[in-house]
């Protein structure tokens, strides 16, 4: 606490993020980074754009890309927002769509941002406890409510839910602006972006993050009828203007033309996934089924917590939540095959001694 912090600030629980640890080097499991360089014709954009054009402020509007993500996606560019990763986009639709008057919806064991943005609008929130399985309770989403989120498949369980799923709580809320997070979605799950025509209260939110192996430059953008949008606009333009820099916009734009590459990353990443599945299985793991880049695991007989420091001291980083219902759960993240046959080899180590 600071005694120049305003009353605002010193309400904030800000979001804490997994390590990006400097002491040595990791097989790196624990941010659902993808272990796949970004597609060549990527880098060459972002290249090409680090020119004396930088002395100008980029577009505000993001046009070029917007257009590019319409051809992507079958919309028209209105139905378009870009923010500096999806984390921004995520916050700006909270403080625009999210109202205060009812509670806001989300998931116990779901992405934990959603319960600081909540806090950092003063929202009161419903939290819908998964069922047994970890999967999302659908009725209980159709409850009067302030705004709901769901991840797409969820994060850290890894699980998707069904069109039809989301399609039933889209009909229950029609007052409510229902927000679907698909930072994962092309890792095995099904998009609501075709639902967008039918539903004025849809937001669906992607990321470059994950699937197009763009972590480091920031592109998040949320797709959903042009009055949304327009809020969200309202809500940048009262922030920052200029939210996305020249080479980020040359980098996605050039990320959302090269699907081809990232489509065959992806289908390798979901053939590793498999394939670490079963040999978890075979050293008595419990996995989650997941439609994601990553998996949540259990073991019946060695703490989740022991495993997560024995496997960081032999420097394999997961992630742990020390967290109720998933205390005992690690959430790895799918890399290489050959980042996984080392997680897999120490793991057995470890395994053996305990
Ligand atoms: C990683 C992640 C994001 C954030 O992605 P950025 O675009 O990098 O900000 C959003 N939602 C979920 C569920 C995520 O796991």
């Amino acid at each position: 606490m600071s005694k120049y912090w305003n009353e605002r600030i010193q309400k904030l629980e800000p979001y804490v993020p997994g390590e990006q640890p400097k002491d040595k080097r990791y097989v790196k499991l624990n941010t659902n980074e993808n272990p796949y360089p970004p597609s060549p014709k990527v880098l060459q954009a972002i290249r090409d754009a680090a020119n004396d054009q930088l002395r100008l402020y980029p577009d505000p509007n993001t046009d070029d890309l917007r257009e590019t993500l319409a051809e992507a996606t079958g919309l028209t560019s209105d139905h378009i927002f870009v923010g500096n990763g999806s984390d921004e986009v995520l916050a700006f639709s909270f403080m625009s769509f999210f109202s205060s008057d009812r509670p806001v919806m989300f998931a116990d064991i779901t992405y934990s941002f959603y319960k600081v943005y909540a806090n950092l609008c003063s929202l009161e929130t419903n939290v819908i406890p998964l069922d047994d399985e970890f999967k999302i309770p659908v009725d209980a989403f159709c409850e009067p409510n302030g705004g709901i989120i769901i991840p797409n498949p969820n994060a850290p369980t890894g699980q998707a839910i069904s069109i039809d799923s989301i399609r039933k709580i889209l009909d229950a809320n029609a007052e409510s602006v229902v927000i679907i997070d698909e930072a994962y979605v092309n890792f095995g799950a099904e998009s609501v972006v075709p639902l967008i025509k039918d539903y004025p209260n849809l937001l669906v939110v992607q990321t470059l993050s994950k699937y197009s192996s763009l972590a480091g430059i920031r592109v998040g953008f949320a797709l959903g009828n042009p009055e949304l949008i327009d809020g969200l606009n309202r809500l940048k333009n009262s922030i920052n203007s200029y939210t996305i820099d020249r080479m980020a916009l040359a980098g996605a734009k050039a990320a959302i033309e090269d699907d081809l590459y990232y489509k065959q990353m992806a289908d390798k990443i979901i053939t590793t996934r498999q394939n670490t599945i079963n040999s978890l299985l075979d050293l008595g793991f419990k996995v989650i089924p997941s439609q994601s880049n990553f998996i949540f695991i259990t073991h019946p007989s060695i703490q989740a917590e022991t495993l997560f420091h024995d496997l960081k001291n032999k420097g394999i980083l997961v992630r742990y939540f020390n967290q109720p219902r998933i205390s005992n759960y690690l959430r790895v993240t799918i890399g290489t095959d050959d980042e996984m046959n080392q997680f897999l080899k120490v793991l057995k180590g470890i395994i053996n001694i305990e």
